[in-house]
């Protein structure tokens, strides 16, 4: 189940995002999203922030939200949190241009590194998978491995991604993928992406040192990657979007599995609010039922 209760407004802040769309989205402010991440470290749950808004076509909103990054990793340090970053390529001037991309990147890594802050480069659709792979690999190697990348199961190629990812310090997410890609060069059935899921986890544990994130709801995945662990022994930590299975991150927390809270912010919630009640019927039930008061 999506959050069993509706989500109060417990910040002393005044947050624009209304109840309901509250449960998903931190806040529009810096201040109220690091308020959320401490609200998930009291239960065990670290957070990764992330500031809402993708495929910049100009260099302005690209270096805003670049710097919007920089001083929130600053802010994460000072507030003493269990905190970081994840970024998309297209957010930070990936379709200005790959310079662009690179250039944003670096200054935002570099301050995960002043600061003692990990920082992960979402996946976006499969136009962007080379450059994005490249520049993870450039920063991996750069920093040792502060950097974390997403991968996507859904894509025929992500196999021989990750071989290469194998070889690379730094953290790969793993998620069944968002995009919805041409039948080519990916798996459109539920039922096939669900076992190239699997099939990757099952490598990942098996040749990686560690460094896995299982970037899923799915109970069937999250106690498959517990089995593989008992396996394998290999390290992994679970993260799950604000206001999905919170339940069951609190849990899996208290188990003792690494868990962390995907949570977006910032002034563009509202079209990340209705994809997530557009994707499940649970979550427009949810809200449905937050409004008439139940
Ligand atoms: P699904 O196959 O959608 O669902 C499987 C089962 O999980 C369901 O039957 C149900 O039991 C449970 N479940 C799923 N959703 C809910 C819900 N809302 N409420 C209750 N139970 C539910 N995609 C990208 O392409 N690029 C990214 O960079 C990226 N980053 C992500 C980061 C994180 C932390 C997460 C969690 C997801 C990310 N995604 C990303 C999205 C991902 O690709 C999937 O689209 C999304 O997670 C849905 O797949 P799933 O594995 O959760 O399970």
């Amino acid at each position: 189940m999506v959050g069993s209760v509706l989500r109060p407004n417990t910040s002393d802040r005044e947050c624009m995002i209304p109840p309901i769309a509250n449960n998903f989205v931190a806040g529009e402010d810096p201040a109220t999203a690091i308020d959320h991440v401490r609200a998930c470290n009291r239960d065990g749950v670290g957070g990764i922030l992330n500031l809402l808004g993708e495929h910049y076509s100009e260099r302005p909103p690209a270096d805003a939200d670049t710097q919007a990054y920089i001083d929130l990793i600053a802010d994460l340090a000072a507030a003493d949190v269990s905190g970081c970053v994840s970024v998309k390529p297209s957010q930070i001037g990936l379709d200005v241009g790959v310079d662009v991309f690179e250039e944003n990147l670096a200054s935002i890594v570099e301050a995960g590194q002043q600061h003692g802050r990990f920082v992960w480069i979402d996946m976006e659709d499969h136009t962007t998978t080379d450059v994005t792979l490249d520049a993870f690999e450039n920063h991996a190697r750069g920093t040792d491995g502060d950097v974390g990348l997403c991968v996507q199961a859904n894509l025929k190629r992500t196999r021989e991604d990750v071989e290469r990812l194998a070889d690379l310090p730094g953290k790969v997410r793993f998620v069944k993928g968002a995009y919805d890609e041409p039948a080519d060069i990916a798996h459109k059935d539920k039922a096939a992406v669900d076992a190239a899921y699997r099939e990757l986890l099952e490598f990942a544990f098996r040749e990686f040192d560690g460094g896995i994130g299982v970037g899923s709801h799915d109970p069937a995945m999250i106690d498959y990657a517990a089995d593989l662990h008992a396996e394998y022994g290999t390290d992994y930590e679970v993260q799950m979007l604000m206001g999905v299975r919170e339940d069951a991150q609190r849990d899996l927390a208290a188990d003792g599995v690494p868990t962390y809270q995907y949570i977006p912010y910032g002034g563009k919630w509202m079209s990340y609010f209705y994809r997530r009640l557009r994707e499940r019927k649970e979550n427009a039930f949810f809200a449905l039922r937050a409004i008439v008061g139940q």
